[in-house]
């Protein structure tokens, strides 16, 4: 075979027909439990203003400072979006959303894009589906975005993961968290990773966050930001706690846990999964309590989680896990000779129109051929159509599982079929 002319960049996949109804699949399932827990979809453009990402999500963040597809058009600066709570934030301020009363509960599904090293689990442009409660600030709101997550997981039938959270506290005691973890850090910086040297200088809190062999005994003996909360935030982070073990959602507390974006405030949330390799998340969340106000809105508290699709279905794959049934067609039918074929043309939009799904051979193909692409088409039920068939005005109705067949009018065969989908 002849090589390719283009092909997609690198990080970046074509989602072909044979995989695409997983997608359907899961879509459905994201939609369905958002009902159920009372989210609204919201659709935000796949391009922001680069500032918008630049403030929401923290220039000392790997996202900003070296993962965004940023490029200019005149005097704008465009990102391609590389998560949507900032865009989510940005459109609740812009459309004044506060105004709909009570609080904001929205989700959303997409691609993201971030130019990371690609490698399994990583992609340049992936999905995410994820959801945020604005203008709320009681940690009932915490724990029902936390079980709005697990409930897709639940659906799904992914179960052996682990739910870590921690509380990241308000900018003052992380201040003084950050100062205590550098001094911390400070006179074992010559043997922390180099990622993890630069973290010391743009973004400490990100050590605790290192893959890297070296730094981990030095992680583990790190001073906590639990013993750092005010006691509104430890008392928050306690009854956190105490609802979802109400719920029975079980987590694991992990004081090191911090996120790779800059607006979390207390509540900060991860589930990790076994089968994932590396890159071992499949989502995450957490408070982002000053996000609105930074971005140019009032005061407004708010809490959300963003999961990865893709590393979704590699869970899926893991656990032999089948998100869709064998897609079947309903009727295919097979025509023989210029007749029959426009009988065919006739009778397909009447057994769409029924509710079926049903398709033909639109290029003449032999009557094996066309028996061998219903095959391949998986039809449950083929109608053959020639000279015979016309003239008589009854037609062979095969149901293709069973290997049996029989005549019958159209109308007859038409009332069969459409039973058989009720
Ligand atoms: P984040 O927005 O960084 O909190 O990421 C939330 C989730 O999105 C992660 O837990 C992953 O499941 C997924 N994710 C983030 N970055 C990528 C990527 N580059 N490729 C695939 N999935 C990703």
């Amino acid at each position: 075979m002849a090589q390719p002319t283009f092909s997609t960049h690198v990080g970046m996949v074509d989602i072909l027909p044979d995989e695409v109804r997983k997608w359907h699949k899961l879509e459905q399932i994201i939609h369905q439990e958002a009902k159920k827990f009372h989210f609204e979809e919201i659709r935000t453009p796949i391009m922001e203003q680069t500032e918008l990402i630049a403030r929401g999500v923290g220039e000392g963040t790997d996202i900003v400072s070296k993962e965004m597809f940023a490029f200019e058009r005149g005097e704008d600066q465009y990102v391609l979006r590389p998560e949507c709570t900032a865009p989510v934030a940005r459109a609740f301020v812009e459309h004044h959303l506060e105004q709909r009363g009570g609080t904001q509960n929205l989700y959303y599904i997409g691609p993201m894009f971030r130019a990371e090293k690609p490698q399994k689990g990583r992609q340049r442009q992936f999905h995410q589906f994820g959801a945020e409660i604005i203008g709320a600030d009681d940690p009932a709101a915490d724990v029902d975005i936390i079980a709005f997550m697990m409930a897709i997981y639940d659906r799904v039938g992914i179960s052996n993961t682990t739910l870590k959270i921690n509380s990241v506290g308000e900018p003052e005691s992380r201040k003084e968290y950050i100062e205590a973890l550098k001094d911390y850090f400070r006179p074992h910086l010559d043997k922390l990773s180099s990622i993890s040297q630069k973290r010391f200088e743009n973004n400490p809190l990100r050590i605790l966050d290192s893959k890297e062999e070296e730094d981990q005994s030095f992680i583990e003996d790190a001073p906590v930001i639990t013993d750092f909360l005010t006691e509104e935030t430890a008392e928050h982070y306690q009854r956190v706690k105490e609802l979802l073990t109400e719920l029975d959602i079980s987590f694991e507390e992990d004081p090191h846990l911090v996120r790779g974006l800059d607006y979390y405030t207390r509540t900060a949330f991860e589930l990790i999964s076994p089968d994932l390799g590396s890159q071992d998340a499949l989502g995450g969340g957490g408070r982002y309590d000053l996000l609105i106000e930074e971005i140019g809105g009032q005061h407004t508290p708010a809490v959300g989680f963003a999961a990865g699709m893709e590393r979704l279905f590699i869970a899926c794959q893991e656990l032999d896990i089948n998100l869709v049934e064998e897609e079947m067609l309903d009727v295919y039918i097979v025509t023989l000779g210029e007749e029959a074929r426009k009988w065919g043309l006739e009778h397909l939009p009447k057994l769409r129109a029924a509710g079926l799904s049903a398709s033909m051979d639109y290029i003449g193909r032999s009557i094996k051929s066309q028996m061998k692409d219903a095959d391949r088409e998986n039809a449950r039920h083929v109608i053959i159509v020639g000279g015979n068939e016309l003239a008589e005005g009854k037609f062979t109705l095969r149901n293709m599982k069973a290997s049996e067949e029989d005549s019958y009018t159209f109308d007859k065969i038409l009332d069969k079929l459409t039973t058989d989908i009720n």
